[in-house]
C-alpha cells in the first residue's frame, strides 16, 4: 500500500477534479487550529498558485488571534461567525469542495447545511476516524498519520505538477505545511511517524524557515496568556485519585484575565507531566456550555472518554468536546462533580 493509503486512483480523480473546478472552496473544522489552518492556507495557495483556480479558504469561525498568522494575506478568507451571507453565496457558488483536518461536515457547524446542500462535488482529506464516505467524491483518510497538513503534502506531492519535488510548491504552501504539522505534532512530541520527519526535512531544504515558524507559534502570545495558565495549574487543577486531572475554566477567571479565544491553548497538555496523572481534562466556559479538551498517555483514550461524556471525538490520545447546562449537568457548579464521575469511568 502507498504511503498513508495515497493510492495512484484517489490522486488521479483528485487531479482530474481539481483540474475541471474553477470555484474551488477549502475548508475545516469550527474553532480551526494550526493545522484545520495550515492545510486550508496550503491547499488555497497551491490551487491558486499553480492550478490559477479561484479558491479560497471558508471556515466557521474567525481564527483566533494566536494563529491567524498561519493564513498568508494571499489566500483570501470568508468566516461564517463575521460574514455568513458572503460564506453562504462563496459555498453555492463553489463546483468543488475540499474539507480537511476533520471527518464530516457536521464539524463545520454553522457551515454544515450549506455545504451539505451544495452540488459541488466533494474532496475529504483528513486523519481522524470514522470518515463520512458517503458524501465525498474523493476521501483520503487515515489516522495512522500527524496531521492533515502531513497527509495534504504526500498528496500534493504527487499531482503531476509537483512531480515528487517539495521544491515546487509555492512558498506560502510550503511554510503553512510545515506550521501545521508542528502545532499538530505539538511541536514534534506527540503522533510522529517516520513521514513527519521526512516531510520537515524536505520542507526546511527546500526553503521553509523553520526558526521563524516557531518563534511565530510558541514566542508571541500576550503576557496574560502565560499568566493565566499558571493561575489555573496553580490554583484551580484538581487530581482525583484515579489520576484525571482537570482544570475549570469560568467565564469569571476568563474575563478577569482577558483571555481571548486560543490562548489557552495547550494548557491542557500541561498536567499530563505528573507522573500520577493519566488523563487531563480542561474545561472552558462559553454560553451555555464548557468547551472541553481531553489529553491522555498512552493506554487511556482520550476519544472513548469524549465519545461517552462529553457528545464529542478525535484522536486516541486527544480529543474534545462540549458539556451542556442544563442537560448534562444542572448548573457549571456541579462540573467538578461530574468530572469525579468519568474520572471513575474512564480510568478504574
Ligand atoms: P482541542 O482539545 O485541541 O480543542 O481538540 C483536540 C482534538 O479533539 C481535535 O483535533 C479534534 O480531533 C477533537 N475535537 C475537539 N472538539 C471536538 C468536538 O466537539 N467534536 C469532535 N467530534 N471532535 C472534537
Ligand atoms: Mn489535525
Amino acid at each position: 500500500m502507498a504511503l498513508y493509503g495515497i493510492d495512484t486512483e484517489g490522486i488521479r480523480k483528485l487531479d482530474a477534479l481539481l483540474s475541471n473546478g474553477k470555484t474551488v472552496t477549502v475548508t475545516a473544522h469550527t474553532h480551526p487550529d494550526g493545522d484545520a489552518l495550515g492545510s486550508v492556507s496550503a491547499l488555497v495557495s497551491y490551487l491558486r498558485e499553480r492550478r490559477g483556480k479561484d479558491a479560497a479558504a471558508v471556515l466557521s469561525d474567525s481564527p483566533a488571534s494566536t494563529v491567524r498568522f498561519i493564513v498568508p494575506g494571499s489566500v483570501p478568507l470568508l468566516c461564517g461567525d463575521t460574514d455568513p451571507e458572503a460564506c453562504a453565496a462563496r459555498i453555492a457558488a463553489s463546483d468543488l469542495v475540499v474539507l480537511l483536518d476533520c471527518n464530516g461536515f457536521s464539524r463545520t457547524e454553522s457551515l454544515q447545511d450549506a455545504f451539505e446542500s451544495s452540488p459541488a462535488r466533494k474532496v475529504l482529506i483528513d486523519h481522524h476516524i470514522g470518515p463520512d464516505r458517503d458524501r465525498f467524491d474523493v476521501v483520503f483518510s487515515t489516522p495512522d498519520v500527524s496531521s492533515s497538513s502531513e497527509l495534504l503534502y504526500y498528496i500534493l506531492l504527487e499531482l503531476p505538477d509537483i512531480g515528487g519535488a517539495p521544491g515546487r510548491l509555492p512558498a506560502d504552501a510550503a511554510r503553512a505545511l510545515l506550521t501545521g504539522m508542528t502545532t499538530d505534532t505539538n511541536n514534534f512530541a506527540n503522533s510522529v511517524y517516520p513521514g513527519t520527519f521526512r516531510m520537515a526535512a524536505d520542507l526546511i531544504a527546500a526553503g521553509v524557515d523553520r526558526e521563524a515558524v516557531l518563534a511565530d507559534l510558541y514566542n508571541r502570545y500576550r503576557e496574560n496568556r502565560i499568566r493565566v495558565m499558571g493561575y489555573l495549574e496553580y490554583e484551580d487543577m484538581r487530581i482525583t485519585p484515579e489520576g484525571l486531572a482537570f482544570i475549570i475554566a469560568t467565564r469569571d477567571i476568563l474575563d478577569r484575565f482577558g483571555v481571548e479565544e486560543g490562548e489557552t491553548e495547550g494548557l491542557v497538555n500541561v498536567p499530563l507531566a505528573i507522573d500520577r496523572v493519566k488523563m487531563s481534562i480542561l474545561l472552558k466556559e462559553t454560553d451555555g456550555h464548557f468547551r472541553v479538551s481531553i489529553r491522555s498517555k498512552k493506554g487511556w483514550s482520550a476519544r472513548d472518554c469524549a465519545v461517552r461524556h462529553f457528545h464529542g471525538g478525535g484522536h486516541e490520545n486527544a480529543s474534545g468536546g462540549k458539556l451542556f447546562w442544563p442537560g448534562d449537568i444542572a448548573a457549571p457548579e456541579e462540573a467538578a462533580s461530574y468530572l469525579e464521575q468519568v474520572s471513575r469511568d474512564c480510568l478504574l
